[in-house]
């Protein structure tokens, strides 16, 4: 499972993996202005089929909006685009990854007049936070890095910039001993994970950060929230202070590259009884059910790549 496979897709054009180069001039290097999507193409009985692709390439197109940055790509033409790629690498499940960048042209905070490039990688990945973290849970811990305050940069938006704070909150936690920090807003609630959302269960009910807590939309949360209220559970997205972590029942992430992963310790203190609860695992099971196909895909998520 190499960071690798034939082709990437560069505005347009099939290009070999090693030959997908730039110069050292682009702006995105100088400044962090780029915009990315991580999506998941799962196996499935007819084949590699990508999930939530329309949801994926929305964000894609509306993240570079603050930054006054227009993908020269359409919705279908992105979509098709990473279903060839795919295709083209013979991947029987991947991850992908757009990335769209200001290129070179001028050296300036102000990039606009940088043209804008496009690429599509997909490579073959595994479990993001580790190969038993999907049954076994994670330990993480509450970061001192607090995400972004409103009104400084876009939580909302995937802006290549805007990880700097993302590899803080994870470089810090792996150092101390956790696969991956909480961090708190501006404020002190609760927030996400360098690159997750966070669930927690408490009295029966999931509570999830709302969207004025500095996260992103994530997609695996809008598919979590679906699927709990589908299966009877409330949900409510609300302001988390810290110290509900410590008394939940339940915790899990949330995101396309951890996809539901269980948090039995946070800061050295179990979570529950210490291990994947019941909830958490109830709605593993029927999102991975959907992610391979195995039940009805009654919410439209799974694109087939060769249909
Ligand atoms: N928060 C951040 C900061 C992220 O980078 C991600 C990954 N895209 C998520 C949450 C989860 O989002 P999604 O479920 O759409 O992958």
């Amino acid at each position: 499972m190499a960071f690798r496979s034939d082709y990437i897709w560069f505005n347009g054009e099939f290009v070999p993996w090693d030959d997908a180069t730039v110069h050292v001039g682009v702006h995105a290097l100088h400044y962090g202005s780029s915009v990315f999507e991580g999506i998941r193409a799962y196996s499935t009985s007819k084949g590699p089929a990508v999930f939530r692709l329309k949801e994926h390439v929305q964000r894609f197109l509306r993240s570079p909006r603050p930054l006054q940055m227009k993908i020269p790509f359409s919705q279908e033409q992105l979509e098709q685009a990473i279903l060839d790629t795919i295709a083209k690498n013979g991947h029987d499940s991947c991850y992908i990854r757009p990335l769209a960048f200001r290129g070179m042209e001028r050296l300036g905070v102000d990039g606009r007049a940088c043209p804008v490039e496009v690429v599509i990688m997909t490579w073959e990945w595994g479990q993001y936070l580790g190969p038993e973290a999907i049954t076994e849970g994670v330990e993480a811990g509450v970061s001192s890095w607090r995400r972004m305050a409103p009104g400084t940069l876009a939580a909302n938006c995937k802006i290549g910039g805007q990880y700097v704070n993302s590899q803080f909150i994870t470089m810090e936690a792996k150092d101390r001993g956790f696969v991956e920090g909480i961090a708190l807003d501006v404020n002190g609630f609760v927030s996400e994970g360098s690159g997750e959302n966070i669930f927690l269960l408490s009295g029966g009910r999931l509570h999830t950060p709302p969207l004025c807590a500095s996260i992103l939309d994530g997609i695996t949360r809008d598919c979590v929230i679906t699927l709990a209220r589908d299966m009877g559970y409330e949900v409510v997205e609300d302001m988390i202070p810290r110290e509900r972590l410590y008394s939940a029942d339940e915790v899990f992430f949330t995101g396309t590259a951890a996809e539901i992963t269980p948090v039995r310790l946070i800061d050295g203190l179990t979570v529950g009884a210490g291990r994947r609860g019941p909830v958490t695992a109830e709605l593993q099971d029927r999102f991975f059910a959907i992610t391979k196909g195995e039940a009805p895909d009654q919410w439209g998520w799974l694109t087939y790549v060769n249909e």
